[in-house]
């Protein structure tokens, strides 16, 4: 495709997680839709996987292009086509695919050094350290792309700086107030992210490493809106100055059922049986309950979720997955006769779930969810109220969003990070049946608390479908966005 005259040209380096790759693909529509021309870094299987979304687009002229390179799965001792973090065997090879993701550094510098012009923008995920040093090498700015929310900057940002945390002594039960923020937010240190785990060094270590990075690029694109969280959005420009641009939901960038259906999997239930088993289901009676792409619950755990979707007696989508213990639930599923005994009002899910098209279907009452904030705004743009069960990292902040700020939620009462990430994680606590199931009551009921949690959750659909409208905030930010870019340009050629 040849380059508009004028026309800005992103490069865009995604991290190799469903939950950053997705919205960063989103992103990428939006940026050409806005006219700017993106080269979107690749590799052959996450290039077919995710981007295969947006085959039809580029066709019909589109300016976005896929730039593939070969991945070395033998030389770093992964298996053939393991590109994404949720199709490792085991957490463990975590960082043989990031060492991996990080030998592209040589093939996308030598891409750059031969193109004239250069690219205008790198634009690269917040988990990558390298892109940073491309872009100093070659004078170009970069923009993180934050897949998280301005209230988590600020949550990580208020720890980070006050480390009230180590005040707690010995205690892991005990809550504590996070200083400084305009809402009176509580958690434990059984609830951080695991960066404030004295325990686990080497993963405080290149979070400074990535905070630097951060600290020194040209600004950050927040997938969130300013209505959402108008208040973090503020304290964070206050920490990071003005480049902080919220251009989100990005998931709001679908509008067509295929879209929604194709997005980040192979689905691995039908489009139309999807739909039809929906379109039996009369208007906000149905919990979808999907924990991410990367969690790792205990079958022992998902069990106590199927008898509380079980015992709900409403209709109700379970995605069943459990990483390399999937076989152990299913197993279950099968020995209880569970899906045929639930099978008048019940649709499971067993690998991925078309996430996007079941939420929007108005069949769906209630979502379910882990928490990351990919399901959560996709959970604010469908307009229902959640049951939240936080698993780990950045999710309970989520959680506290969703239920203290937005009053959207109902939270089952986790109290604890899942460690999967770093140990095989038997030692967790149980959340039992009847905590999902009080929970799913008090989301789905029809009583005035039940009405006015729903009201709200549909106010915010509203808001976030205005914020990406023309005119609306983050339709206004993407173009900030953009000019801000075109007058770097202009700075460089003059200086
Ligand atoms: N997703 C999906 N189907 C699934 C599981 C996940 O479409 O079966 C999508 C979901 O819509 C979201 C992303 O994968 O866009 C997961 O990102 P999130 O931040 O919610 O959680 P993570 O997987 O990073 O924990």
């Amino acid at each position: 495709m040849a380059l508009e005259q004028n026309q800005l040209h992103f490069l865009v380096i995604p991290m190799a997680a469903p939950g950053h790759y997705i919205p960063t693909i989103d992103l990428a529509k939006l940026l050409a839709q806005h006219g700017v021309r993106v080269t979107m870094v690749t590799t052959p299987v996450n290039a077919l996987r995710f981007g295969s979304i947006l085959d039809q687009e580029i066709q019909s002229g589109l300016p976005i292009c896929f730039l593939e390179f070969p991945f070395s799965y033998k030389e770093f001792g992964l298996p053939e086509g393991c590109e994404s973090v949720d199709d490792l065997p085991n957490m463990e090879m975590t960082r043989a695919l990031m060492q991996a993701y990080s030998s592209l550094q040589t093939k996308v510098e030598q891409y750059i050094e031969n193109l004239v012009p250069r690219p205008n923008c790198i634009l690269a995920d917040t988990f990558l350290l390298w892109p940073g040093e491309t872009a100093k090498k070659f004078k170009i700015p970069r923009i993180i792309f934050d897949g998280m929310n301005c209230f988590t900057q600020m949550c990580n940002h208020v720890l980070h700086v006050s480390k009230v945390y180590e005040s707690v002594g010995e205690s892991d039960s005990e809550s504590f107030v996070l200083p400084g923020l305009p809402d009176c937010i509580e958690l434990k240190r059984t609830q951080l992210p695991f960066s404030f785990d004295p325990r686990l060094k080497g993963i405080s270590d290149f979070n400074e490493k990535l905070r630097v990075s951060e600290s020194k690029a040209y600004g950050v694109v927040v997938n969130s809106f300013e209505e959402l969280e108008q208040k973090y959005v503020d304290e964070y420009q206050k920490v990071k100055g003005d480049n902080v641009w919220c251009i989100g939901p990005l998931s709001l960038c679908h509008k067509y059922e295929s879209e929604k259906f194709q997005r980040g999997n192979k689905s691995s239930v039908g489009k139309n049986d999807c739909l039809k088993w929906l379109d039996s289901q009369e208007n906000g009676s149905v919990i979808y309950a999907c924990l991410g792409s990367v969690s790792r619950v205990e079958p022992t755990q998902l069990i106590e979720l199927a008898l509380a979707l079980e015992s709900s007696k409403r209709p109700f989508i379970w995605v069943v997955r459990a990483g390399h213990k999937t076989e152990n639930i299913e197993k279950w599923i099968e020995e209880q006769e569970f899906e045929k005994r639930t099978k008048d009002r019940a649709l499971l899910i067993h690998g991925w779930a078309p996430q996007l098209l079941v939420l929007s279907h108005p069949a769906i009452g209630g979502f379910l969810t882990h928490c990351g904030w990919n399901s959560t705004l996709e959970g604010v743009c469908a307009g229902v109220p959640m049951v939240t069960w936080p698993q780990f990292q950045e999710q309970f902040y989520n959680e506290k969003l969703v239920v203290q700020v937005l009053r959207t939620g109902v939270s089952v009462g986790a109290q604890k990070t899942s460690a999967f990430w770093l140990v095989e994680d038997e030692s967790g606590e149980l959340v039992r049946s009847d905590a999902f199931h009080n929970a799913i009551e008090m989301v789905m009921e029809e009583g005035k608390e039940g009405e006015d949690r729903r009201k709200r959750a549909k106010e915010l659909r509203k808001m976030a479908n205005k914020a990406i409208e023309e005119g609306g905030s983050s339709h206004r930010n993407m173009t900030r966005l953009i000019e801000a870019i075109k007058n770097q340009e202009r700075t460089m050629k003059l200086s």
